[in-house]
């Protein structure tokens, strides 16, 4: 079986015109499962009864059902998927943005995932505590928009590559579902607001500044000297900083933009004074801004938020070295928002006590 949302538009073509089907048909096609948001081809009821039979036989519409959804008082919504082969991944719906990815504050932001588990093991994020899993294929990435537009009835116009797993590293999936996401054929959404945010893969950062698209670019920065990065993030061993810095600067000649530095502030290890000039030295280079996220509190791992005063403080020296940055009021950190948290909370809840699984599928979400 095909899966039909992993599919470009001359693909679907090329298929129907396999089946000896016209190839116009993909139009009518692509409209019900994007713009109409058809779950399943019976309901494509201006195509041909032996159309919509054939569909059925030969392409999958794909399965993302959803266990769990989590708002919370600012109205950050998580969302827990249950995939077709039972494995758990995490999205978020940020219905505000003021700031964050240079987007004004009216968008719907979509935070989603390209992985299930991480093999990156940064040393503060829930995401790879257990591990990898396996890549998210093409379908799976863009469901979770369909997903989460048809659960919140919000319509998505902001995507952030930044839940769980490693984007870069599963760059054709994740370069497929892009095209998807952006095509007019597709959902639409302009590449601008699209970010890939890496945790520091040098070498895709390059080939992803060969693509044409004009999407965008955050490096998940969190330190400022190899010292740093090398206690928090492990990939810095395999690409050190300025391995990191000369792809970021091949990125920003290719493309013409400005980059986002994201930096997880972490007590007495990241948040120092002087950690803050040589954060604003890296973001000058490339016209960077900074978001500044206060740590969020993970559950068996022994890092610590810094005080208010110390966030303001680091905020103020980027300012005064003139960089563009802002000190995120940590939207969702009353549902347990970080990366991969309500995923770990789930699985270990199941595996300690089989009896108290999580609710199938306790939301409803609207028929089409
Ligand atoms: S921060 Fe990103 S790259 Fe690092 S372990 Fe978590 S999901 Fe993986």
């Amino acid at each position: 079986m095909t899966e039909i949302k992993s599919l470009l538009f001359d693909e679907l073509q090329t298929k129907l015109q396999a089946l000896d089907e016209p190839v116009y048909r993909a139009s009518q096609i692509m409209d019900w499962v994007y713009k109409k948001q058809a779950g399943g081809f019976e309901k494509m009821s201006d195509l041909p009864r032996t159309l919509r039979t054939q569909l059925a036989q030969n392409f999958s519409m794909g399965k993302l059902d959803v266990v769990r959804v989590f708002g919370s008082r600012d109205t950050t919504r998580k969302f827990l998927f249950r995939l077709g082969d039972g494995n758990l991944i995490e999205s978020v719906l940020i219905p505000a943005s003021p700031a964050l990815y240079g987007q004004k504050s009216d968008r719907q932001t979509a935070c989603v995932s390209t992985q299930v588990g991480c093999a990156y093991g940064c040393k503060f994020c829930a995401s790879g505590l257990d591990g990898f899993s396996r890549n998210l294929r093409a379908n799976e990435i863009v469901d979770q928009i369909i997903a989460i537009e048809r659960a919140s009835g919000e319509k998505i116009d902001n995507i952030v590559f930044m839940g769980m797993g490693e984007p870069l590293a599963n760059f054709g999936n994740v370069m497929r579902a892009i095209r998807i996401l952006n095509a007019p054929w597709g959902l639409g959404i302009g590449a601008r607001h699209i970010t890939v945010s890496t945790s520091g893969l040098a070498p895709q950062i390059k080939k992803l500044a060969d693509e044409p698209l004009q999407i965008r670019l955050a490096i998940s920065l969190h330190g400022a000297t190899d010292e740093v990065r090398n206690q928090i993030m492990p990939i810095n061993r395999r690409y050190n900083l300025e391995t990191l810095l000369s792809a970021c600067d091949y990125y920003v000649e290719r493309k013409k933009q400005r980059l986002t530095f994201e930096y997880i502030l972490i007590a007495s290890v990241n948040d120092t004074d002087e950690q803050a000039h040589l954060l604003a030295r890296h973001a000058h280079r490339f016209s960077a801004k900074v978001n500044l996220i206060p740590y969020n509190t993970v559950q068996g791992l022994p890092w610590l938020r810094p005080s208010q005063n110390c966030q303001e403080k680091f905020l103020s020296i980027l300012r005064t070295h003139g960089i563009p940055a802002t000190l995120r009021r940590e939207k969702g950190g009353d549902i347990d928002a970080a990366c991969g948290q309500l995923r770990l909370q789930t699985k270990r809840m199941q595996g300690r006590h089989p009896e108290r699984r999580a609710p199938e599928s306790p939301v409803a979400l609207p028929s089409k």
